[in-house]
């Protein structure tokens, strides 16, 4: 898969010159995916790993190159990921309906399974400041073949879940969401932000992104409406060292306060799945292309 070199978008910076660097441009890096999601820096190898879905494939970029590469194919229809405190990737499974950690030796199960019922399809996933790992659960991986299995839900709802691998402990975090799907903590790790994809379902769908109060024994509590998001939905998101919410939308990245209010927009010319931080850079997937663009933020 070629590299495709930088792109200029008109319009890029509209009120973002705050947020990103004075001559930053949204670069191409790759082309091809039927649908791009899932994307994590790895700092060890100096590479971005991301997942095009519906061809069940895992990629990786590497800068230092331009090169794209495959990293995986026949990969269970695997969706977002992040890494864990020693640095492995854990990522979600369509096609297992598993969370799972990757290593050089081989993928192995971290959780497929709540109260004794199969989980629905974990989509994306966070390790807690309290070293747990959060996954959403909504239903996209068993709702047809394209990423991954069609096949029933089990436990009868969508929830967000926290799993403690000290003590084998699953626990449903979030039940009142229709599709969550998007996760990340506050920098203080006392804020829950969960994207709702929804927006196509009947008759309650949203499109907005919801905030809960974590408190220290790992429940949420006062979930609220913290934004909506359009056009399209928020998918995947992620939170800089100030606590500003960088989310997909249908029309590129937007930027919001902790407050909810909306700072700005990276503009991308198809629909956004999802964003990471990686160096000084902030790389996109979106649902055909990855995107790569120089931000000046702290990030995490
Ligand atoms: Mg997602």
């Amino acid at each position: 898969m070629p590299a495709t070199g930088t792109a200029e978008i008109p319009g890029i910076l509209r009120h973002m010159a705050a947020l990103t660097a004075p001559s930053s441009k949204l670069e191409t890096l790759a082309t091809g995916t039927r649908w791009g999601e899932g994307p994590a820096w790895l700092p060890a190898a100096g590479r971005l790993r991301w997942s095009d879905i519906p061809n069940d494939r895992i990629l990786e970029y590497a800068p230092d190159t331009g090169r794209t590469t495959v990293h995986r194919t026949e990969a269970g229809f695997v969706n977002g990921r992040t890494l864990d405190a020693a640095g492995a990737v854990v990522h979600c499974s369509h096609g297992r309906r598993a969370v799972e950690r990757e290593t050089a030796t081989g993928v192995a199960t971290i959780v497929d399974t709540w109260d004794g019922k199969r989980l629905n399809s974990p989509n994306d996933v966070v390790v807690g400041p309290d070293g747990a790992i959060w996954f959403t659960d909504p239903p996209y991986g068993i709702l047809s073949d394209r990423q991954g299995h069609v096949a029933e839900p089990e436990y009868g709802g969508c929830y967000v879940f926290r799993h403690d691998e000290r003590t084998g402990r699953t626990t449903p975090v979030v039940t009142d969401m229709v599709h969550p799907n998007g996760l990340a903590f506050s920098p203080d790790g006392r804020t829950l932000y969960v994207s709702d994809t929804s927006v196509l379902h009947r008759p309650a769908g949203h499109h907005h992104i919801r905030a809960y109060d974590v408190t220290p024994d790992g429940t949420c509590e006062r979930g609220r409406v913290l934004a909506e998001i359009s056009p399209g939905c928020p998918d995947g998101l992620r939170v800089d060292e100030e606590g500003r919410i960088w989310t997909s939308s249908g029309s590129g990245v937007q930027v919001l306060g902790p407050d909810g209010a909306r700072l700005g927009e990276i503009p991308v010319p198809e629909v956004v799945s999802n964003v990471c931080f990686g160096g000084p850079d902030l790389y996109i997937t979106g649902a055909t292309r990855l995107y790569r663009i120089r931000i000046r933020v702290p990030r995490r």
